[in-house]
């Protein structure tokens, strides 16, 4: 790579190297200091891409008051499973279409954008659950304004809708209540309001300070009343953003199109978005071709909080990568590049990044109470929960296991997404995780550890827990 950057014959960069006494292969990485004496050697300019040099191509201006307009706020639905989130998505976007533009064909990029009576536009990630969340903001993507909590009201306050409320609480993401499933004969909402106090969410109703709609996405009960109670929020909010610059947007799906190449859907959070702009995301980069809407439009640019398909990349990026556009080819090609070598170097790196004996190391030094967080899956309940239980009796005083999430059935990608975004290990019991899984815990350097012993796990759980005391000494 060095050799064929400097135009030179690789066998001559390997000689060089080797009187500078590194015995190397080919293919063998350098470190960026020896390659820079390398180029010296001959008698090559050294141009080094940095961090800071990214910083700089990458339009990071602050944006004056006077310049900031109001965008729409961006939302995403968490709750527990069968709660009804992919109801209510699909009730919000069904009920604004028959109201809304000619044909009414929608298309799914990932996100979509609803206009309310008052007439206050709102963004939607179609992407409901906090897995996505997470793993948006473990790269560094907070892209959501407000978070919709779904709660049946024939169910209850459920592990997954205490998981929502403490992702939507770490990311300082205000919350609304949506109570759905109110058409039920069973429905009993006040139970719902009650059972959230225990988690520190007191809702309006009940004089908090949190909005709670009462909804049923079957009938369309209280969607309208949810939509205004969102505005709402976001007019609090006061959610503000510069359209006349440099576009910077995040990436919330992206995949290959077999007919279209890589396609990714990005919402724009600063300035707008337009064809021919050239860009870089994540360790991809390109130049827009075109600009696709939720609407299955071609559209000439996107403003800030506005969802497009854009196409034209060179790859594929990842959910979370972060868009900027730059002024040349070069550049573009030049920070792509960079990323790329930096990803490679951290992967070759992290090996296993969350493996439990780092976390014992990485334990916050900074808190009175070490935290061990954990994923679970187990093959049936009732392990889960004795596993859960066992766990929760590891650690004293200075060190506390938290079992951060855990489920029925194998281990899948977004428990990988959390552990990545918790720097928790997967504990498998009696369950392997799937394909997409392994191919993620791989790439994101997360632990997996399997076991059919419930005792077998607990032991190196607290194996750990007693290292993080000892570490922390
Ligand atoms: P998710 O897992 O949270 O996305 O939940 P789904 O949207 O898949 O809904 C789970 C189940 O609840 C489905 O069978 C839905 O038809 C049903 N459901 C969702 N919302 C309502 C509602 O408001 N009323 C009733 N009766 N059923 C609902």
């Amino acid at each position: 790579e060095l050799a064929n950057r400097m135009a030179e014959r690789s066998a001559d960069v390997v000689k060089a190297l080797m009187k500078m006494g590194m015995m190397v292969s080919m293919n063998q990485p350098i470190d960026a200091d020896t390659a820079e004496l390398v180029i010296e050697e001959f008698g090559h300019k050294t141009v080094r891409v940095s961090d800071s040099d990214v910083e700089q191509v990458i339009d990071t201006v602050e944006d004056k008051a006077e310049d900031l307009q109001s965008r729409p706020p961006i939302i995403t639905i968490m709750g527990h499973v069968d709660h009804g989130k992919t109801s209510l998505l699909d009730a919000i976007r069904k009920a604004n279409v028959v109201s809304g533009e000619a044909g009414g064909i929608t298309q799914h990029i990932g996100a979509y954008q609803v206009t309310t009576d008052s007439g206050a536009v709102l963004s939607f990630l179609d992407t409901p659950g906090h897995a996505a969340f997470t793993s948006m903001r473990a790269r560094g993507a907070n892209v959501t304004d407000i978070v919709v909590l779904v709660v049946a009201a024939d169910d209850a306050v459920m592990p997954q809708t205490v998981e929502a409320i403490n992702h939507a609480k770490a990311a300082g993401v205000p919350m609304i209540v949506a109570i759905n499933k109110v058409d039920k004969p069973e429905a009993d909402p006040d139970k719902v309001r009650s059972a959230l106090l225990h988690h520190e969410v007191i809702v309006e109703k009940l004089s908090g300070d949190v909005q709670d709609v009462e909804v049923s996405a079957k009938t369309g009960l209280g969607l309208d009343e949810l939509l205004e109670a969102i505005a709402l929020q976001a007019e609090i909010l006061e959610l503000k953003a510069n359209p006349d610059r440099s576009a910077q947007g995040a990436v919330i799906e992206a995949q290959l199109d077999i007919g279209r190449g890589p396609v990714a859907t990005v919402l724009v959070q600063h300035g707008t978005l337009r064809r021919g702009d050239i860009f870089v995301v994540g360790e991809q980069w390109g130049k827009v071709r075109a600009l696709i809407n939720d609407k299955g439009e071609r559209v000439e640019e996107a403003g800030p909080s506005v969802p497009v398909e854009v196409l034209g990349l060179n790859g594929t990026p990842e959910a979370g990568d972060v868009l900027n556009v730059v002024e040349t080819e070069a550049q573009a090609r030049e920070i792509a590049e960079f990323r790329n070598q930096q990803a490679k170097d951290k992967r070759a790196a992290a090996g296993a990044a969350t493996t439990l004996e780092q976390l014992m190391a990485k334990a916050k030094a900074d808190e009175n109470v070490a935290e061990l967080p954990v994923i679970l899956k187990a093959d049936v309940q009732g392990s889960a929960e004795a596993i859960v239980q066992a766990l929760e009796k590891v650690g004293n005083d200075e060190v506390r296991v938290r079992v951060l999430h855990y489920g029925v059935g194998a281990i899948t990608e977004s428990d990988i997404g959390l552990a990545e975004a918790s720097q928790a290990p997967v504990m498998g019991f009696n369950v392997r995780a799937n394909a997409p899984a392994r191919n993620s815990a791989n790439q994101k350097g997360v632990e997996i550890r399997y076991y059919s012993v419930i005792y077998d796990l607990v032991d190196d759980i607290k194996a750990a827990a007693s290292g993080l005391l000892s570490a922390e000494v």
